[in-house]
């Protein structure tokens, strides 16, 4: 390897808008190891072969976004880490020993962000709104967080029925429905929003009377302002927080994977939040 920096990537199809090259160009600044981190953009139809000529050319590690998490997952599917196999996404794949490996970070950086938030999981009734990827992923690991319940609501039905049907039943009790089926007397203490909603700049369409008193209402989805569905929460009494968080944590955990440092998401955080306020 000599003294030539360590490659790694964020792979997928746009890629032009992904943070990644930034957060861990910062991670590697604060921990003085030296690598590279770059954009690919890989066409839709040939995701096996961008990944291939990446790690031919010596690359260690890649990160994968949409569209292409689940075929991550079945290029990794006889080296999957249990975070993995019950995400049924990977978006961190490195090399050993001539296979490839794939984990999800995605459930842990929700995890990691909710903790440094002071969001209280122990006892509490959890509603995650979506049944994609990202859903999955969270509540893989939610499950594991000693919530009291945890619904999945979808627009689509059958995708919350079959992510439940899935997961099965272990840790934390799993029930399934529409997006109207998610209303619960006195109120649901967690919610988070796992849709793509806030891309579309909408709201999921969701029951009155959903939030708790003192609830905290939590979007994957970032940006300069309030989402939707945040400002339907806050409008509703709920504490909101957006996917920032979780954005630079799912970083920080495959930086671990890969360099077994921890960084310190704080100032990447403060320092992504100003960019974001500045129109960057
Ligand atoms: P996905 O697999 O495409 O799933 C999309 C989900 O959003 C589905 O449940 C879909 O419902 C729902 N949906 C889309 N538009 C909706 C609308 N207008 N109203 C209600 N539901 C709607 O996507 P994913 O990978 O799970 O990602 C979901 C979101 O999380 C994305 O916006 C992504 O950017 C974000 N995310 C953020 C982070 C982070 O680090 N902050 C990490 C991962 C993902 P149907 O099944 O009915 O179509």
């Amino acid at each position: 390897m000599g003294d030539r920096p360590l490659r790694f990537a964020v792979i997928g199809n746009p890629i032009a808008h992904s943070r990644s090259p930034d957060i861990h160009a910062r991670f590697a600044e604060q921990t003085g190891i030296a690598l590279v981190y770059e954009r690919r953009l890989s066409p839709l139809d040939g995701f096996d072969a961008s990944i291939d000529a990446f790690f031919a050319e010596g690359g260690q590690g890649l990160n994968v976004t949409v569209p292409f998490k689940e075929l991550a997952w079945e290029r990794a599917r006889e080296h999957l880490t249990p975070r993995a196999r019950e995400a049924g996404a990977v978006n961190t794949l490195w090399p050993r020993d001539g296979a490839l490996i794939g984990c999800n970070t995605d459930g842990v950086g929700l995890l990691r962000d909710l903790q440094r938030l002071g969001v209280m999981l122990a006892g509490a009734h959890v509603l995650v709104v979506g049944a994609g990827g990202a859903a999955r992923g969270a509540v893989a690991t939610l499950r594991e967080a000693g919530c009291a319940s945890l619904h999945v609501a979808n627009r689509t039905a059958s995708r919350a029925h079959a992510l439940v049907a899935d997961l099965g039943q272990r840790g934390t009790p799993l029930t399934a429905s529409d997006l109207a089926g998610a209303a619960r007397p006195g109120g649901w203490t967690v919610v988070i929003n796992a849709t793509a909603s806030g891309l579309q700049d909408t709201a999921p369409d969701l029951p009155e009377g959903i939030y708790a008193p003192g609830a905290w209402a939590y979007d994957m989805v970032y940006g300069s302002r309030p989402t939707p569905f945040m400002q339907a929460a806050q409008a509703a009494g709920a504490a909101t927080a957006d996917g920032l968080g979780m954005l630079v944590e799912q970083a920080a955990e495959s930086f671990f994977l890969w360099h077994g440092v921890r960084p310190d998401t704080a100032p990447v955080i403060a320092h992504l939040r100003a960019q974001l306020a500045a129109g960057g």
